[in-house]
């Protein structure tokens, strides 16, 4: 099975390797209330920790480090104001290349503010992703800048597959491996790795209801679009592009499942983060213990819960924590 994937467990190790000075290994911990509550032990993995809050830089640094000297000096370049793009610009400028990141007009100043400190090279154009997406395209073309995706891109999908060696190294006993699904880099390296280590080991990919992206292009056999809408969850918002080449059949061919959550659900999520494991975690990288909570895994032996990142507006953050089922609506997310 693993000698036909397009990333082996060979290319996860060299990556991992490869990032290893770069990026933290973040912990794994036991969380005894929810070993409690669901009757076996649970184990997460404190990813949101990684340096600029999500497990993207694994993925970035090693696309940067795997560049050719002249393509370093060119720079990399994406269209993410988001986790890939704060990961973007900490790898490049960390290895000495220049992140350029394209963002639409309507993109909020402390976004783009965040991303300057960075250390990148902030491009605003247009209305919309998909014009900051064409200026993209443009640069590549006209400027030679090398194009670093959020997810559909070997070298990505290696790099945060060495999250995956990292679970195996800790608890090599886990039996089930929960993790955030949006594009699927995440969940094709994660389980790229712990499958080819142990093939009885299930991955199951959890998403909001809201824009399932991956869940709706894996019953349609091919990718397709999705309405996306508000979420708390919001970095697993977008969809799997059109042309996916690498993920969509990378998670048909390893996710044993994909579970939905609802929005109150993940509110309980981070939640039950804060306020029990004292940690603050956005909502698409709670949704793991959402799962949990709402009783929709099936359990079989030790859990590993990843938590993919803590990049949450504090505003949303505490009107979640006090109560709050439903997203603030904001002009963009
Ligand atoms: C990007 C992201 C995800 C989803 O990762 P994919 O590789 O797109 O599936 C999950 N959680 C957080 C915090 C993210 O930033």
């Amino acid at each position: 099975m693993t000698t036909s994937l397009p990333v082996s467990l060979r290319d996860i190790i060299l990556a991992s390797e490869r990032i290893s000075r770069r990026v933290r290994k973040t912990p794994i911990i036991r969380s005894d209330a929810l070993s409690e509550r669901v009757g076996t032990a649970v184990y997460l993995k404190l990813e949101h920790q990684q340096i600029t809050g999500s497990f993207k830089l694994r993925g970035a640094t090693n696309a940067v480090l795997s560049l050719k000297a002249e393509e370093k000096a060119r720079g990399v370049v994406a269209a993410s104001t988001g986790n890939h793009g704060r990961a973007l610009a900490y790898a490049a400028k960390a290895a000495g290349s220049t992140a350029t990141i394209c963002m639409s007009r309507l993109v909020p100043e402390n976004k783009v503010a965040e991303i300057r400190r960075l250390g990148a090279n902030v491009r605003i154009i247009g209305r919309s992703q998909d014009d900051a997406q064409l200026e993209v395209d443009r640069l590549v073309q006209d400027d030679g800048l090398v194009a670093v995706p959020p997810f559909d891109d070997a070298r990505v999908i290696a790099g945060q597959g060495s999250l995956g060696l990292e679970v195996f190294k800790d608890c090599p006993e886990a039996a089930t491996v929960l993790v955030p699904l949006s594009g699927g880099g995440l969940a094709s390296g994660v389980a790229a790795a712990l499958k080819a280590i142990n093939p009885d080991v299930r991955i199951i990919g959890l998403t909001m209801e809201r824009g399932a992206a991956m869940k709706a292009s894996l019953e349609a056999g091919r990718p397709v679009e999705v309405q996306e809408e508000e979420s708390f969850a919001d970095s697993l918002g977008g969809g799997v592009g059109l042309d996916n080449q690498l993920t969509f059949s990378m998670c048909r061919d390893l996710l044993d499942d994909v579970v939905l959550l609802s929005e109150p659900e993940i509110a309980a999520g981070m939640r039950h983060a804060y306020c029990v494991e004292r940690e603050v975690i956005e909502g698409a990288g709670a949704v793991g213990v959402a799962a949990l909570l709402a009783g929709k895994i099936e359990i079989t032996g030790p859990v590993v819960a990843i938590l993919s990142g803590r990049n949450v507006d504090m505003e949303q953050h505490r009107s979640v924590i006090n109560g709050a089922t439903a997203p603030i609506r904001k002009d963009v997310a």
